[in-house]
């Protein structure tokens, strides 16, 4: 993880929220229902390793607002997650929700271990542990987990798994299941197309030819291999991406579809070691590489005050949650680079996510044109309220995404009553 410093995540999403409650001149206890978090819930996850050693993990589940529907955000397994951390995620989560305008509120939840050191048992005996002690605070109407950094399908079959044990069958209770069990079809890929989307209505809206555009993904795990994939399949020419290892640069643009199929056979391979031609690059010089776009797709605060300034890029688009801290948005707005914020960036996987809940309560699976279209609609409908708001009030569009957002879930709190 990145030095937070003094700008970590929760002090971050509270400025960026701060900004929008100014403009929207917001009553002090407004204000305090809006930043805190609903519930937060701590569990103590003992397990037996397969060598006999017994380890004690901790489980979290920060839920920030329910005002507009239940709870909804990702689990993150990884060793230096925190409740901090989560308080943050989950209030992203919020406004993101808000800003697709789908019928759910925010959450983000996680196990502080290292999914890469545990075996498959082990890791599934963990996960069905979590499901069991958050069993009360979790559920189709209530809170609905989905992957995030560190998990994927088969935790979410693990934990439809331990939910029906006492439930009965209600797949809705997580999104990203596998196919098999209920996941939707497009939900993979769903948040890499979308910020490929995004990313080719911001361009057009700023000006920027896409087609032939140079581009930097910093991360190639599930959000950064699909979004380099659909940019490439759009004409634009991706120059250097890289995983926690390290990365690949090559000025002609590389060979995506390679880096894609190698990171399909081995996820544990450095995606610099894959085979495909281009030379190694650091992550840190990726970030201040000079290209037209860079898309940091990996983790928090990778864009901090000590970097921003040297990002040569014309526009970032956030693919991570939170990758810039405050420090860095107001550098990097401040030198005009255009930055596409990543509660609008990376909403499709979160907008299908909803998609396959609705196919869970109707049980009924969709084709992926269906869902694709919807997606795009909804992603669409996002982008263009977020846009013109910018450039109607003159902000950047973080702003812009943010005062939409809170001004959501505001009304959702006010209709609702106390
Ligand atoms: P992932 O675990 O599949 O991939 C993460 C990638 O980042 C890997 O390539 C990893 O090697 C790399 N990475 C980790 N630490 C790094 C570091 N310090 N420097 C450079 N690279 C590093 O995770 P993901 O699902 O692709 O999620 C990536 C980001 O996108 C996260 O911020 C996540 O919250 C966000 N996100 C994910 C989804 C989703 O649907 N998966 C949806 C919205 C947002």
């Amino acid at each position: 993880m990145p030095d937070r410093g003094i700008h970590s995540p929760l002090e971050c999403s509270d400025t960026f929220l701060d900004a929008a409650m100014d403009r929207l001149e917001l009553a002090p206890a407004m204000r305090q229902l809006l930043r805190g978090p609903y519930r937060e819930v701590m569990v103590e996850l003992p397990l037996v390793r397969d060598d006999g050693e017994l380890r004690v993990y901790s489980g979290y589940r920060v839920q920030h607002d329910n005002a507009r529907g239940p709870f909804k955000g990702g689990l993150r397994f990884h060793p230096s997650v925190d409740m901090d951390h989560f308080r943050a995620l989950a209030a992203v989560m919020t406004w993101k929700t808000a800003v697709a305008d789908i019928p759910f509120g925010g959450a983000k939840g996680g196990i502080d271990c290292d999914p890469h050191e545990l075996t498959k048992a082990e890791l599934e005996t963990l996960t069905k542990r979590f499901t069991e002690k958050m069993d009360e605070v979790i559920g189709p109407n209530r809170d609905i987990p989905a992957p995030d950094v560190g998990t994927g399908a088969p935790q979410m079959a693990w934990i439809f798994d331990a939910y029906a044990v006492r439930h009965g069958y209600e797949p809705g209770v997580v999104t990203g299941k596998p196919i098999q069990l209920g996941g939707s079809l497009g939900r993979t890929e769903a948040t890499g197309r979308g910020v490929s989307m995004v990313t080719a209505w911001a361009c057009e809206e700023e000006g920027l030819e896409l087609e032939g555009a140079s581009v930097a993904i910093q991360g190639f795990g599930n959000v950064g291999s699909h979004a380099a994939r659909f940019l490439a399949g759009l004409g634009a020419r991706v120059v250097a991406v890289s995983d926690v290892h390290g990365g690949l640069y090559r000025e002609e643009g590389l060979d995506v579809d390679a880096l894609f199929e190698a990171r399909a056979r081995d996820r544990d391979q450095p995606i610099a070691e894959a085979g495909a031609p281009g030379e190694p690059l650091a992550n840190d010089e990726l970030l201040t590489l000079d290209v037209d776009i860079l898309i940091p797709a990996a983790i928090e605060g990778v864009l901090h005050g000590g970097n921003a300034g040297e990002v040569r890029a014309a526009m970032v688009v956030e693919a991570a949650n939170l990758p810039s801290t405050c420090e860095a948005h107001a550098l990097l707005v401040g030198r005009h680079v255009t930055v596409i914020p990543d509660i609008v960036a990376n909403a499709g996987g979160v907008i299908v996510s909803y998609l396959e809940w609705v196919q869970n309560r109707e049980r009924m699976r969709w084709d992926v044109e269906r869902v694709n279209g919807d997606l795009e609609r909804i992603l669409g409908r996002a982008w263009r309220e977020v846009s013109s708001r910018a450039r109607e009030e003159g902000v950047d569009y973080r702003l812009a995404a943010y005062d939409l957002a809170v001004s959501r879930v505001r009304e959702a709190i006010e209709l609702r009553g106390f």
